[in-house]
């Protein structure tokens, strides 16, 4: 892997609407990135090992919890400083930045949102420190995109409940110590539970062979006959919303997350298409280059728009789901495009390890597809639109 020269894009001078802590957690995470995070993640990826040693510096960045309150070991950071550190993450590696959105959005808001303060106290603070580490159980394998279909379920057994059945592609899975796990009570009706590693009848087996994020550990969530204390139900809310609420969250950190992405493959790109000579000049003088460049740098701009917009919103309290799809949406879509036409800038480079874009463009086939797959989410959009629901 080629040292870290990473020089951020910023065509529109969007610091100039940022704060002085939104610019100076971006700049932390910045600087975290390229000391701790560039160095050694092409070879987690290529061992398809999530880099445990990050745990600490992605706590200490506030990556766990970025907008939790400090009084739960959060950051209590605004919606803008959250999406920036996404952005800033994911600039090194998706399955980094996914690793994050999970412990953040997945865990630590469900249980923060819905849970009871005696959760908030026991789980927050670990979560936030790294000491502790979540995942999320909502897919299953016969329910992807449409979860509400699931078949994981829990008895009331009196003193506690009984969860049975198996979740699928879940991020941190292998190594988490406790899981938010959406299930159906005997009415059908959904909720989520924490459970714990350890607890009998859990498991958690790693899904090997991926050719994306593979920095990033996924695996199932086996339940055979666990028994789940009640105190360990979330209490304050229920049904498909509650599961879908917390992907709100995680799907407006993609959305910042995606324009990382995009700009190390930009910069990448950039820089090289300067020092390759060809026929006599720089290919950066070739105007079919600058015109992959040109656009790349334009799509990377009105992305940036769309988060900040969406920041804004989000701050406010006035965001809709329907906002976030689509802004989760068309910023993954961006990056993967410019993923694919920074590579062809690089040649037969742009295929190794030396170079951050192919492991991006592979990276960014799982963001697409995950939090709501690219055509889920114009479907909310076409849906939004129209008030006609296109989805059965
Ligand atoms: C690396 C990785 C990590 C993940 N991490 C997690 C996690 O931590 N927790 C978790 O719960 N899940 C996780 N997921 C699962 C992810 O959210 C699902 O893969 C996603 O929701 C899509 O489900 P599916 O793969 O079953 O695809 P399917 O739902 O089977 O969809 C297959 C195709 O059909 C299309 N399709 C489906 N329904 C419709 C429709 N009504 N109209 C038109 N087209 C449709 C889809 O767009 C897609 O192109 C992860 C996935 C990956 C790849």
């Amino acid at each position: 892997m080629k040292p870290d020269l990473f020089q951020a894009p910023d065509y529109y001078n969007l610091d100039d609407l940022l704060t002085e802590e939104n610019k100076m957690v971006r700049d932390a995470a910045r600087e975290w990135v390229k000391r701790d995070v560039s160095p050694i993640i092409e070879q987690a990826a290529q061992d398809a090992k999530f880099p445990k040693s990050i745990i600490k510096g992605l706590a200490e960045i506030g990556a766990f919890g970025p907008y939790i309150p400090e009084e739960y070991g959060g950051a209590g950071l605004d919606q803008i400083s959250y999406g920036l550190i996404m952005q800033e993450i994911e600039r090194g590696d998706s399955g980094v930045r996914s690793t994050a959105s999970v412990q953040s959005s997945l865990v630590m808001y469900p249980i923060y949102k819905y849970g009871n303060e005696e959760q908030r106290k026991k789980y927050l603070p670990k979560l936030a420190s790294g000491e502790f580490m979540g995942c999320f159980g909502l897919t299953e394998p016969d329910h992807g995109s449409n979860p509400g279909g699931m078949v994981t379920n829990f008895k009331d057994k009196g003193d506690h409940y009984l969860l049975n059945g198996a979740k699928l592609w879940i991020s941190n899975s292998p190594f988490a110590d406790i899981a938010v796990v959406w299930a159906k009570n005997e009415e059908g009706r959904i909720h989520g539970l924490i459970v714990e590693r350890g607890m009998e009848g859990f498991s958690t087996p790693e899904t090997h062979n991926k050719w994306s994020l593979r920095a990033s550990a996924t695996g199932e969530l086996i339940f055979d006959n666990v028994k789940i204390p009640k105190e360990n139900l979330l209490p304050n809310k229920s049904g498909l919303g509650a599961p879908l609420g917390c992907l709100d969250s995680a799907r407006f950190g993609i959305a910042w997350g995606a324009i990382g992405a995009a700009m190390d493959c930009y910069d990448t790109a950039l820089r090289y298409s300067k020092e390759r000579m060809q026929f006599g000049k720089p290919i950066a003088g070739f105007q079919l280059q600058q015109k992959k460049l040109a656009e790349m740098i334009t799509e990377i701009t009105k992305a940036q728009l769309l988060a900040w917009r969406l920041g804004v919103l989000r701050n406010e309290g006035k965001a809709t789901s329907a906002q976030i799809s689509m802004a989760k949406r068309n910023n993954v879509d961006m990056a993967l495009h410019i993923a694919r036409e920074a590579r062809q800038v690089l040649g037969a480079m742009g295929i190794t390890g030396d170079y951050s874009i192919m492991r991006h463009m592979m990276n960014l086939e799982s963001v697409i597809t995950y939090e709501g797959t690219h055509d889920i989410h114009l479907l909310i959009t076409g849906m939004d639109i129209t008030g006609i629901s296109a989805f059965n």
